[in-house]
């Protein structure tokens, strides 16, 4: 693993934030031939990219906004990534109950779904509507009064957090290329000969060093108005619409459902309930968020919400808030767009902001859309420094799995700990559950022993 004191004093390009949109601008640059470096305050993927609703999908709801780029796009991704990385992703069918009095009627959601498949150009496996009676076998426990029937489509289940590492991993392959996690981007100054000097700062030894590029790319997601609060040069303004999103996990045995669920409460928000393997990912709310970004928490409120949009749902399961064997929330880096405070209206399409010919601000998207984003930024950088660009590249699998499959039963002993943190970057204890990733897992005191004397090595 590099180190900042280490690392070497120039790259032709610096990435800062290693989130999947960093990530990603990191292993196309990486595929591209360029030596480059990202880094990150806080471990990789340990932000908004491990808080999603572990979705790729075209974002069914976005066609009601007419955003049909938007879905095209997300779809032709989320089908490109059942292809080349089926570890970390599959494909699973999501049932949308209506009742007498939901907002979008049986008639308005086979269009929909119609819809959705024809962006996909039929790569989706087909949708299709179904009965009330086989609406309640499908979903047991649904509630019967006022139900229709459903609409069935696909999308497909990620791995967030293992994605965005791998994609690093992948970029790593280029052995003129480093990744630093805690180290965090302090300031640059553009220098005459058009060189950038960016000051770094490693948050856990303390030590600061100046490292130079030729291009500098911002892809700090929600924190991006923070980050470049004061750099005054910049003449920087507020572009992201901050939005929180709560997720809560069940136990399976207390909602035994096959196939995920979409459930449209009459606020007009979406809430998804998906059955991975022992668990039910529940959400998410969408709420203004004002306090501080990092490592934000699920508040009471969201919890109980959630849980109550259950119950109406499963009136005889009887959630309540015991129910919950864990929480995570993040910030959707929603751009701003004028007068616009609906969040649930604001489009999910990202901005790229090229503010000097060599530094990129990149802004907003989806998870599932991060590798076109990627190539954007990617693009701009090679056309201005007079290189080609193989588009082809990014659309290749990637190259390095993590230790731990995301969906597959594993005993964690003390060999795989060893791996972890030998191969994955683990820089502090935390990051070895992280990697492991699953909702309900703690490492015993005897593993953590042993993470800090290997770390202390
Ligand atoms: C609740 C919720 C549900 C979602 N569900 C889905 C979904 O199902 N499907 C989908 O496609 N999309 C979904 N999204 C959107 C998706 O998660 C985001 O668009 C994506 O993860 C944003 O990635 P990012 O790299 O831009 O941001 P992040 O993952 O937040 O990465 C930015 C990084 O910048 C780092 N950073 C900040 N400041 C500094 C600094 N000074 N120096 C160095 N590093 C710094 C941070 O530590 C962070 O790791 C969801 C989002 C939310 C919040």
């Amino acid at each position: 693993m590099s180190k900042l004191e280490s690392i070497p004093l120039s790259y032709n390009t610096l990435i800062i934030g290693g989130g999947i949109v960093g990530a990603g601008i990191f292993r196309d640059l990486s595929l591209q031939g360029l030596n480059c470096l990202v880094v990150d305050k806080k471990d990789f993927s340990s932000q908004t990219s491990q808080s999603s609703s572990k979705m790729l999908h075209g974002g069914i709801r976005y066609l009601e906004n007419m955003d049909f780029g938007l879905v095209f796009e997300a779809l032709h991704e989320k089908n490109l990534w059942l292809k080349i990385a089926p570890h970390l992703c599959y494909e699973m069918n999501f049932y949308m109950p209506v009742f007498k009095d939901s907002l979008r009627p049986k008639w308005m959601l086979k269009i929909g779904l119609f819809l959705y498949d024809l962006l996909s150009g039929f790569q989706n496996s087909p949708h299709k509507m179904v009965s009330k009676s086989d609406t309640m076998k499908f979903i047991p426990g649904i509630k019967e009064s006022g139900l229709k029937g459903s609409g069935m489509y696909y999308d497909a289940i990620v791995d967030d957090l293992k994605l965005t590492l791998e994609v690093i991993y992948d970029g790593l392959k280029n052995k003129n290329c480093h990744a630093l996690n805690y180290v965090e981007y302090v300031k640059h100054e553009t220098l005459c000969d058009n060189q950038i000097k960016v000051t770094l700062k490693d948050n856990i030894t303390g030590i600061s060093r100046d490292v130079f590029c030729q291009d500098l790319v911002f892809a700090t997601g929600p924190f991006t108005d923070h980050v470049l609060k004061d750099e005054y040069e910049l003449k920087w303004k507020d572009h992201i619409l901050p939005s929180k999103g709560s997720h809560i996990w069940i136990k399976k045995e207390r909602l035994p459902l096959k196939s995920a669920m979409v459930l449209t409460p009459n606020d007009g928000r979406v809430i998804f309930v998906i059955p991975q393997k022992d668990h039910v990912l529940v959400g998410t709310t969408e709420v203004n968020a004002n306090e501080d970004f990092f490592d934000i928490k699920a508040s009471q409120n969201e919890l109980e919400y959630l849980i109550a949009n259950l119950n109406n749902y499963f009136p005889h399961s009887k959630f309540t808030l015991e129910d919950i064997v864990n929480s995570f929330a993040g910030i959707r880096p929603l751009v701003k767009e004028d007068s616009d405070s609906n969040l649930g209206k604001t489009a999910r399409e990202h901005k790229y902001f090229q503010v000097k010919p060599n530094l990129h601000i990149i802004i907003g998207g989806k998870y599932t859309t991060f590798r076109v984003m990627a190539s954007d930024v990617a693009k701009a950088i090679c056309l201005r420094q007079q290189r080609n660009y193989n588009d082809g590249l990014s659309s290749m699998p990637l190259r390095q799995k993590s230790i731990v499959d995301s969906f597959k039963e594993i005993h964690i002993n003390d060999e795989i700990i060893k791996s972890i943190v030998e191969k994955e970057h683990v820089r502090k204890i935390e990051d070895v559950s992280r990697r492991i990733n699953r909702p309900e897992f703690t490492l015993s005191d005897s593993q953590k022993k042993l993470i800090e004397t290997l770390l202390s090595n």
